[in-house]
């Protein structure tokens, strides 16, 4: 039979493409519900949709900081089935930890963790009860391991990432799946509202050198590292549909292969040095911190192609 996805942040980015490449399946497995905090911003989702527009899509309204809004939600589907639930909305913050409220760093946190949260303690039950489905969580290679400038953002994807693993035994004992996607850099709205915020942000709280580091250091290199080894939202849509109508789904996925190797330095040493004193040489140790990246990175890629 057809199976129930409720993708979470379909307004723009993953979460479009997502609920998109779900709905227009061939051989029609999907019926996907695509929701967006704000209703009012459908009209990318909609274009994208084209055909399957209120045939295997429909739009609903969702905020997943809000326990009303999802519960409301998920009880205007028929027998409350969700068979797939893909958390997606997230938000991103970059800068230095000096600049950065503690208020806004709970807002992060409510959005990309406690989101995730709500939304599995409300369907969780229900696939409990039927013994069956799948929770998919996007959640970064910042959740396995930390960047420069990226803390809070870091720390809520851990967050996710060991919440879902703990999760996932349980999970396992009903029949339900559990997996982690886990994209590098993909170029979305996500990294120009990001880059807008770093733009106008007030670096008065940091002191002068690492205000430069923020700026002429870290900044530049990202943003060459997005233009340069960014995926498409696209592309990690079309990998999260094969995780999805996978016979057996790992509990995580990374949608970027160039990547792996450098998550990989951090299991090759439990005390931490390797990936710490890698990623120090990295930024300040080398005059280009992308071409430095781009070897670190080739060299692994090699090195995992010998063994
Ligand atoms: P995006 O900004 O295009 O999409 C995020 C979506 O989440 C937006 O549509 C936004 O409106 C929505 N959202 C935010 N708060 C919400 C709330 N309270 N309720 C409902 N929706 C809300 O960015 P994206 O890149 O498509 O991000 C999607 C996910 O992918 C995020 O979890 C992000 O952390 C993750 N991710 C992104 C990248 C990247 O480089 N873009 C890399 C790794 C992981």
């Amino acid at each position: 039979g057809t199976r129930r996805v409720l993708v979470t942040g379909c307004s723009s980015g993953i979460g479009l493409a997502v609920a998109v490449r779900l709905a227009k399946d061939e051989l029609r497995r999907f019926k996907v519900v695509a929701t967006m905090r704000d209703a009012g911003k459908r009209g990318a989702l909609e274009k994208a949709a084209g055909d399957s527009l209120n045939e295997t899509l429909e739009i609903k309204q969702l905020d997943v900081c809000c326990e009303d809004s999802i519960r409301e939600c998920v009880n205007s589907l028929p027998d409350r089935r969700v068979d797939v639930l893909v958390s997606n909305a997230g938000v991103g913050m970059i800068g230095p930890l000096e600049s950065q409220s503690i208020a806004a760093m709970k807002e992060l946190f409510d959005t990309n963790f406690f989101g995730l949260a709500r939304l599995v303690k409300e369907v969780l039950p229900d696939m409990k009860r039927q013994q069956s489905g799948h929770i998919v969580v996007m959640s970064s290679v910042m959740g396995i391991q930390g960047l420069l400038f990226n803390d809070v953002y870091s720390a809520s994807k851990f967050a996710v990432e060991g919440f879902c693993e703990s999760l996932a035994v349980q999970a396992m004992k009903f029949n339900i799946k559990t997996t982690l996607v886990e994209p590098g850099p993909v170029v979305t709205e996500f990294e120009r509202k990001v880059y807008e915020d770093a733009e106008k942000m007030d670096l008065s709280g940091a002191d002068e050198e690492t205000a430069k580091i923020f700026r002429e250091v870290y900044l530049p290199y990202s943003k060459k590292i997005f233009s340069s080894l960014g995926q498409t939202p696209e592309e990690v849509a079309k990998q999260t549909f094969k995780v999805i109508t996978a016979e057996d789904p790992p509990l995580r996925h990374q949608t970027n292969r160039l990547y792996v190797p450098m998550t990989a330095l951090k299991h090759a040493d439990p005390t931490g040095r390797l990936p710490l004193d890698a990623f120090y040489k990295m930024t300040f140790k080398h005059n280009s911190v992308f071409n430095a990246t781009l070897g670190v990175l080739r060299m692994l890629q090699r090195r995992a192609g010998e063994k």
